[in-house]
């Protein structure tokens, strides 16, 4: 059994709710709105004019530049608007509105790779970004640009990150219950591209059925199923890596800096269907959860469906709700509004009843050392919290701020409810200001 080396945490993890629900399908959205931006990089251009009828599967958007990704119609029906729209990030984002005209009718012609491994390499790279895949386990960074690694990184592992440590959250369990083989061939694909033989896919040993069935697809592949701890946050990919593999990622660094590609276990079932039958990223499985929510599940939905879409299809509220969350409670990023749509990395959508929100204010920091014990990657959360709170953001850099991953451990354990990776994202924030300023 592996596991993280900082001490981490053991959150409430609430799995029960939706960990036994086969993934379900929604009812066709009546509209979606797509935006352009859905990842790490540069956002894509539009393809498509107001008024254009468009088909499910479709390109909408074409990436600008390496560090992008493609979108598609994840229905059929006709471009209503191209405009600034309310974005999960909390922000307005430049999106494409598609109005369904109910037949969810599919692009013809796909491409189909019934022998996929006997592809070229480049030929499999060039599929991948044209389906726009980018990294479902939230961080969203584009696929292709993770297995383009320079010429002087040598890979020998690809990881694929099956933990899935965030509390409440169940979507890539599901997946690995139900479609093992998807996750499998996808990872042969992945290492087919880099040219690697080792290959390993960790998982948390909450999930058993999840390693009983991964085990069984895997079987005779050479691909090994490494059981974690269950721990948070186990899946962060530096934790991951350094659990399985005992290597270490420098500061500043990235996996391919030490020969390890990661993925999420999702993007690689993304990259078989891609592959194997040409079908575009337009749909994912998400978790709709929490006490706030009438019926919790796992759901296939298609990217651009509206939160409230979402919402209504699960049977509605509980109440009133004092917090909706994309994502989980531990990283999750809290919406204003319904009209949000879900993206590639939306892998859970929380919903916490209004008397399970804690209002109180914090207070001041005891030095008590609990956030120093919990953080994973063994940085001073309480450093940065003070010296937030001071208006130093500057002089947090040299205790690398930089490289936490706001994981939130430091938070949750904070006896003065100190917003600490709020004070963290604030302390990153100024720090890109005062960069741009100097550029
Ligand atoms: S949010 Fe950052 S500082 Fe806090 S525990 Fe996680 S990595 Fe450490
Ligand atoms: S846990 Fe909170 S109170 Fe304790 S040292 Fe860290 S910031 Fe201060």
């Amino acid at each position: 059994m592996w596991t993280i080396a900082g001490e981490g945490i053991h959150p409430i993890h609430e799995k029960r709710l939706t960990s036994s629900v086969t993934v379900g399908d929604l009812r066709l959205p009546g509209k979606v709105v797509i935006p352009l931006s859905q990842h790490i990089g540069a956002p894509s251009e539009p393809l498509v004019r107001i008024g254009d009828s468009v088909r499910k599967y479709q390109k909408i958007g074409e990436a600008k530049g390496f560090i992008s990704a493609s979108v598609h119609a994840s229905i059929s029906g006709k471009v209503i608007a191209i405009g600034k729209f309310p974005h999960p990030s909390g922000n307005q984002s430049h999106s494409i509105v598609i109005e369904s005209d109910g037949k969810d009718e599919p692009m013809e012609g796909l491409t189909e790779h019934p022998d996929y491994l006997s592809l070229d390499p480049k030929e499999l790279k060039d599929i991948i970004v044209n389906a726009g895949i980018v990294g479902m386990g939230g961080a969203t960074f584009p696929t292709h640009v993770k297995l383009n690694p320079p010429k002087e990184k040598k890979i020998d592992t690809v990881l694929l990150n099956g933990a899935e440590c965030e509390p409440y959250l169940t979507a890539d369990d599901r997946l690995m219950v139900e479609m093992p083989r998807e996750v499998v061939e996808g990872m042969k694909i992945l290492m087919h591209i880099m040219g690697v033989k080792e290959g390993h896919i960790g998982i948390e040993d909450d999930k058993p059925g999840a390693i009983e069935a991964m085990r069984k697809a895997a079987s005779g592949t050479g691909i090994h199923i490494s059981v974690l701890e269950k721990k948070y946050p186990q899946g962060a990919e530096k934790q991951l890596i350094k659990s399985i593999l005992g290597r270490e990622v420098p500061s500043g660094g990235l996996p391919m800096d030490i020969g390890v590609v990661a993925q999420n276990v999702g993007t690689a079932a993304a990259v078989y269907n891609a592959v194997r039958y040409g079908i575009p990223l337009i749909e994912r499985i998400v978790t709709v959860t929490g006490q706030g929510i009438q019926r919790p599940g796992n759901f296939r939905v298609r990217i651009g469906t509206l939160l409230e879409h979402v919402i209504t299809e699960c049977g509605g509220l509980v109440g009133e709700p004092g917090k909706i969350l994309f994502g989980g409670p531990m990283m999750g990023i809290a919406q204003y509004t319904l009209y949000v749509p879900v993206l590639k990395g939306t892998s859970g959508i929380l919903v916490i009843p209004k008397e399970d929100v804690l209002l109180e204010d914090f207070t001041a920091c005891i030095r008590c050392g609990r956030c120093v014990q919990a953080c994973p990657i063994r940085l001073l959360p309480n450093m940065y919290s003070v010296l937030a709170e001071a208006g130093k953001p500057k002089d947090a850099e040299k205790y690398y701020v930089l490289d936490c991953i706001e994981c939130g451990c430091c938070t949750y354990v904070c006896p003065s409810r100190r917003p600490i990776v709020h004070q963290i994202r604030y302390i990153k924030a100024e720090m890109r200001k005062a960069k741009n300023k100097v550029a």
